[in-house]
Formats: structure tokens, C-alpha cells, sequence
């Protein structure tokens, strides 16, 4: 486990991530809101688990992992760093050596919002227009963020209204908004944006799906993606790598690639209906999915905690399938030419780490957003 302690510049009390229920009519209503709901609409066993002093009770906590390899360790590889600002942040070891390279995945840690913490806490750092957050919040949020990474927080930053799509946006020239909001101005639907245009971020927001940062080492490109489970599905990711050929010339030997925080295998339990769909677009599916084993000591010990855990129609109480976004989306990355050794994956599961991440699961569709960013210095070296 995270001991916070070890990563903090000031003691604070945990975070009592909200469990209060979804408002989905609201969050469809949100642009940029929509990004969550293909990994939360079903039920999981993890939405069962009891909250104890603002932390998840390791006795509920563990269930469902059981018999499972999880996508990540426990430990954080590497620790978040914290910016001067207050912002936690994970950047992908190595990837300093690129020396116009600008990147990052967000947490919860640091920012003002303070729809999603305890009374007593420290504000959060709720990156996503949602229904519950003040929209001065998440610009001042976005503004602390660009400046953790870049040293600059009028950094422009370029998002799309995610649609769980294989809609890749490619930027040409600079997004400035009119109004001085950075990246709000014109709106873009899809899932996954490029640039070779220096001197902006990119950026996808996400709650429990898989971010994945591209950068091209020698032609000087960044793109990012946003995959759900419908987004992987459409092979946003392979299909991204595809589009940076296109457009920058890039040549997979010279990627790198950086799969970020997200639901793991360990919390991401999912219906029938999700597994024939990979079943019918890879080859390779069964190797995605776990079959959760009934006899989990945890369930015989607290059976009630699986009684609503499932929607009508969906797998039958007891045993579960559990799907690894984080490996499907690595396949892709290998399958688009990357080499195993330029892909990593970075942070830990969003639903294991309540204190660290907004994760739409583990809070029920109340939660703010993360981002990962990605872009290219202003005065590259
Ligand atoms: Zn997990």
C-alpha cells in the first residue's frame, strides 16, 4: 500500500473520496463529462466496499482481487512528484532525457476544488467540467496543472468532448481561445489528439479509463489517447499510431509510449456483452479477461456484499469477468510497431487508490477528473 506520508510535503487527512449516487442525466448533459460512463455503468464488486475514516476498508478493499494479477503493483511506480504549486503529478521515468518533450498525469492531489474531499481536506485537483465542481475551479485547476509542467500556466491546453470513439483530432495550428480560456474554444469531439505544433498541451481527461501518451522521439510529435473499453474496442490507440504515420511520418521505432493511471484488472469487472465484443475484434481477447472465482474467501465471508453488485442481465452473482484495458491497449501499441521495451505504464489502479485518484467506480459516478498531458516546449533544444 501507499503510505502517504511518504510523498507529501504537509500532513493532511485523507481524502473521503464521495460515494453519493450518480446523476447521469446531468453528467450527459456536460461536455467532457461523458468520458467515464462506458467504465461505470456496470457494477463491480469494488462499488460494494465500506468506507472507514474517509479510507476503504482493506477487508472490502481486497475483494475481487483475489485470484487476480493486477495490471499494477500495489507500490507506485515511480512516486508522483509535487510540484511547487501543490499539484501530484507522474511523469514517465526516462522520459526527461527528451529534452522538448513537456508531460504528465495528473492526480486528485493538489488544486482548489473541493466538491469531491472532506470538509477539513486540501483542495482537489478536479480537472473535468463536471456538474458538482465550480467551472472557476477546474480553469484555475487546468491553470496549476500547465503550470506544474510547463512552469507556465497560461500554457494553452487543447481537451476534446470525449465520445468513447476511434475520432482522432489532429492540430495544425495553435488553439487560442478568444475569450483567454485556454483550450475551451473550438470544441472537438473525439478521443484522441496530435500535434506537432510546439508550445501548447494536449490533453484527455479520464476517472477510471486508460490515458496513453505517444511521443515521436525524432520527428517531434505528441499525441493522446483516451480508451474505455469502447475506445479499445475501436482500437483508438492503433488506429492513433496509424494517424501520427499519416500526418508526422513517424515510424513506430521512434515512439515512446506511456499507458497512465486507470481501473486495473484487479476492480474492472464487466458484462458478457463487453467480452464478445473483443472476442469478435481481436484475437487475442481471451488473453485480456479473468474469470473472478466464486469460491473467493472474501465473497463466502460476506455474501450480502455481492447481492447488488450485478445489473439485471448481467453475469451471474459469485463469479465475475475482469478485463485488463491496461494489456489491451499495450497489444495495441505493439501491434501499431512500438517496441515491448518503449512502452511503460505509469501510476497504479484508480479504484485501489482512492487517496491518490478520482475513479468513477469507486465513487459511483461522483468524481472529479484527472488529465494527462502531453506536448512539445515552446523553445525545443
Ligand atoms: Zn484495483
Amino acid at each position: 500500500m501507499l503510505d502517504p506520508s511518504s510523498k507529501r510535503r504537509l500532513d493532511s487527512p485523507p481524502k473521503s473520496p464521495d460515494s453519493g449516487p450518480a446523476d447521469p442525466e446531468t453528467a450527459l448533459n456536460i461536455p467532457e463529462n461523458e468520458s467515464e460512463n462506458d467504465i461505470g455503468e456496470m457494477g463491480g464488486p469494488s462499488e460494494e466496499r465500506e468506507l472507514v475514516r474517509g479510507r476503504w476498508n482493506d477487508s472490502a478493499r481486497g475483494v475481487g482481487r483475489s485470484h487476480l494479477r493486477p495490471g499494477f503493483s500495489d507500490e507506485l511506480s515511480p512516486a508522483p512528484a509535487i510540484a511547487p504549486n501543490g499539484v501530484e503529478w507522474f511523469s514517465v521515468p526516462g522520459w526527461e532525457e527528451i529534452p522538448w518533450l513537456w508531460h504528465g498525469f495528473s492526480t486528485r492531489c493538489g488544486g482548489v476544488t473541493r466538491a469531491y474531499c472532506a470538509e477539513q481536506a486540501p483542495g482537489e485537483l478536479n480537472l473535468g467540467f463536471t456538474a458538482e465542481d465550480d467551472r472557476a475551479n477546474v480553469i484555475r485547476n487546468r491553470q496549476l496543472l500547465a503550470e506544474a509542467i510547463t512552469g507556465d500556466s497560461a500554457t494553452p491546453l487543447v481537451t476534446v468532448r470525449q465520445i468513447h470513439s476511434s475520432v482522432l483530432v489532429c492540430e495544425g495550428p495553435p488553439i487560442m481561445d478568444p475569450a483567454g480560456v485556454p483550450g475551451e474554444w473550438p470544441p472537438h469531439k473525439g478521443d484522441g489528439l496530435m500535434t506537432s505544433q510546439p508550445g501548447l498541451l494536449l490533453g484527455i481527461q479520464t476517472a477510471d479509463c486508460i490515458p496513453v501518451l505517444v511521443a515521436d522521439r525524432r520527428r517531434k510529435a505528441v499525441a493522446a489517447f483516451h480508451a474505455g473499453w469502447r475506445g479499445t474496442v475501436r482500437r483508438i490507440v492503433e488506429n492513433g499510431i496509424g494517424r501520427m504515420r499519416l500526418e508526422f511520418g513517424s515510424q513506430p521505432e521512434d515512439l515512446v509510449a506511456a499507458i497512465g493511471p486507470g481501473v486495473a484488472q484487479c476492480c474492472y469487472a464487466v458484462g458478457e456483452e463487453v467480452h464478445s465484443e473483443f472476442e469478435s475484434q481481436f484475437t487475442y481477447a481471451s488473453e485480456l479477461f479473468r474469470e473472478v472465482d466464486s469460491s473467493d474467501p472474501v465473497r463466502t465471508r460476506y455474501p450480502i456484499m455481492f447481492l447488488t453488485q450485478r445489473a439485471p442481465g448481467h453475469s451471474s452473482l459469485g463469479s465475475g469477468l475482469h478485463l485488463d484495458l491496461i494489456e489491451a491497449n499495450r497489444r495495441q501499441l505493439l501491434d501499431a510497431g512500438l517496441q515491448p521495451r518503449a512502452i511503460q505504464v505509469v501510476g497504479a489502479c484508480t479504484n485501489c487508490h482512492p487517496e491518490l485518484f478520482f475513479s468513477h467506480r469507486g465513487s459511483r459516478g461522483r468524481c472529479g477528473r484527472m488529465m494527462s498531458v502531453i506536448g512539445i516546449r515552446q523553445h525545443g533544444l
